[in-house]
């Protein structure tokens, strides 16, 4: 039966003579239907075309650590408090009463998946996503990491004024232990105003191979001292501004490592973070909008088959905006402009205020509705695009306590208009806490998924192998998703949470939840 307790390993069985359920391990035969469609004399020709997959995941939840750069910061400092107040079950006081701790806002620890019909009642049945396939609980997650600034992390999150001084006085004494390493800071690539922070870094203002192995080293010694099985790292540091492509110096792996060996000025510390956790075979995900998988990182991603993700958290705004757009523009009206001002006060728009830091989140806000425009082209003529502005400005008062306003105006039937005007106010760091979180549960679980795949046309692919590392099925959480180089980026929320659901049901033998429901139709 279905149970939706979240200490039990399996709480549902497939049965199916397509799925095994072995000791350490779930395996599935799957049918997988595409349509390919080509064009012969001017018409569209679509057939139905069907691939066969074998999954595997290891069921064996490994303890996990997670390390995230700018430890220290408001983000860093809040999901830190967040992961201890909900290990511990705390409760504390505020204004409005007693408020205990929880995972809202968390994709894999808030929300539900449709599992089935019941048998009997005919009704759904639903069940808690992190119980579909088994991961790692949050509670569990070792947290570490680093940061420019040496303030523990009790002093960060008073720093970071985000959460209510009951709980900062619960968890206090235990994040005043936590100290961030000491991380690698080159000035020109964050913010002037960030520069008074920075007082707890590693030697040398240029990316080189001593600081690649000084990070490789720290991951290895906090695996050790926590005894862990894997170790996610996770930027959750201060935007920077973009690199510049250049050919020789980013373009490939070989030239990347050149370049890094050499000192070259173009290369970001979250690059050489990046470049760090491929060669030690550890997870990289980039929450900031900056390039910091530049080609050459992407190419040595692939060659070690280290898995990275990115990039730019998406929480507030833009996940609204992913929504807002997808439906407007699939309900057939056609959205003509979108406005989006924001205005915030806490360090993150402190070091936005700078032109080059405020261009590499300007990028990243702005390409989030290019998939969904380009796919009616019923409204859009080729190449044409709804006018989009993005305007963020530094407003100390408001704190983390970000506003944003977005106009969105479209052209409906006959020549009229709908306008639609927000106005959001997101609390930044307790929408960001829980990403980071989902973030690197999801991770952590497609680290165990290994696939083979056997088309119609008999071709096979030998051996198991895992998904490509560039790990697009974390979309949902990111403003400029990633995707393998040359494969399309899917904005469109609603699509990146089924893409996730589908494969994890897939990997059950499952197929997705079509919402047909022709049980109910057709009788
Ligand atoms: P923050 O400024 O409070 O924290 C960033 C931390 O990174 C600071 O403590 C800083 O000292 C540290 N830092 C800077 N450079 C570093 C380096 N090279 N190595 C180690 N530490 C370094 O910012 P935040 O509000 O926590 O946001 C973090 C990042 O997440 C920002 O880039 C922001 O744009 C991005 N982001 C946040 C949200 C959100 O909060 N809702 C959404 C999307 C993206």
């Amino acid at each position: 039966g279905v149970s939706s307790s979240t200490n039990q390993k399996v709480t549902f069985k497939v049965n199916s003579p397509n799925v095994e359920y072995t000791d350490n391990q779930i395996r599935s035969k799957y049918t997988y239907h595409t349509t390919e469609v080509s064009k012969v004399n001017g018409q569209y020709v679509a057939v139905p075309k069907e691939t066969k997959y074998n999954f595997s995941v290891d069921t064996k939840v490994p303890k996990l650590g997670m390390m995230l750069v700018g430890w220290g910061g408001n983000n860093g400092s809040t999901v830190t408090a967040g992961i201890i107040a909900n290990r511990r079950g705390l409760s504390w006081q505020t204004r409005r009463g007693e408020q205990k701790a929880n995972y809202y806002g968390s994709l894999i620890m808030g929300s539900t998946i449709k599992l089935g019909t019941d048998a009997e009642t005919r009704q759904d049945v639903n069940i808690p996503f992190h119980d579909l396939l088994p991961m790692v609980h949050p509670n569990d997650i070792v947290i570490g990491g680093w940061d420019i600034s040496k303030l523990n992390l009790a002093e960060a999150m008073d720093r970071a004024q985000v959460l209510e001084p009951g709980l900062k006085a619960l968890v206090g004494k235990e994040m005043a232990a936590m100290v961030p390493l000491p991380s690698i800071y080159y000035p020109d690539f964050i913010a002037a105003n960030q520069e008074k922070r920075a007082d707890n870094i590693l030697e040398g203002t240029k990316a080189s191979m001593a600081h690649v192995e000084k990070i490789r080293q720290d991951i290895r010694d906090f695996k050790a001292a926590n005894n862990l099985d894997r170790v996610i790292v996770q930027w959750t540091a201060n935007t920077e501004r973009f690199a510049d492509l250049i050919e020789g110096v980013n373009d490939t792996a070989d030239n990347l490592l050149k370049a890094i060996e050499n000192g070259h000025e173009e290369v970001s510390p979250s690059t050489v973070f990046a470049v760090a956790c491929i060669l030690e075979g550890t997870p990289f995900i980039n929450g900031s909008p900056q390039n910091t998988f530049v080609p050459g990182a992407i190419e040595l991603a692939e060659r070690h088959k280290a898995f990275v993700g990115g990039d730019d958290f998406k929480s507030g705004q833009t996940k609204m905006k992913s929504a807002l757009v997808d439906f407007l523009i699939n309900a057939g009206i056609k959205l003509t402009s979108v406005a989006s001002y924001n205005h915030l006060g806490n360090n993150d728009g402190k070091n936005l205020s700078e032109q080059r830091q405020f261009r590499s989140k300007e990028i990243s806000k702005s390409n989030v509705i290019d998939d969904m425009v380009e796919a009616n082209t019923v409204l859009y003529a080729p190449g044409e695009k709804p006018d989009h502005t993005v305007v963020i400005k530094y407003m100390p008062a408001v704190g983390d306590d970000k506003r944003a306003l977005d106009e969105y105006y479209a052209e409906i039937f006959l020549g009229g208009h709908q306008t639609i005007s927000l106005f959001n106010v997101c609390e930044d760091s307790l929408l960001a806490s829980p990403l980071i979180i989902d973030l690197v549960l999801i991770t952590e679980l497609f680290t165990r998924i290994q696939w083979k795949a056997v088309s119609t046309d008999g071709a096979a692919t030998k051996d198991f192998e895992g998904f490509h590392s560039v790990l697009s099925v974390l979309s949902y959480m990111l403003k400029a998703p990633l995707t393998p180089p040359g494969t399309p980026v899917v904005n469109a929320l609603a699509k990146q949470r089924s893409a996730l659901v589908n494969i994890m049901r897939g990997c059950l033998g499952l197929q997705p939840e079509s919402d047909m429901t022709l049980e109910h139709k057709l009788f």
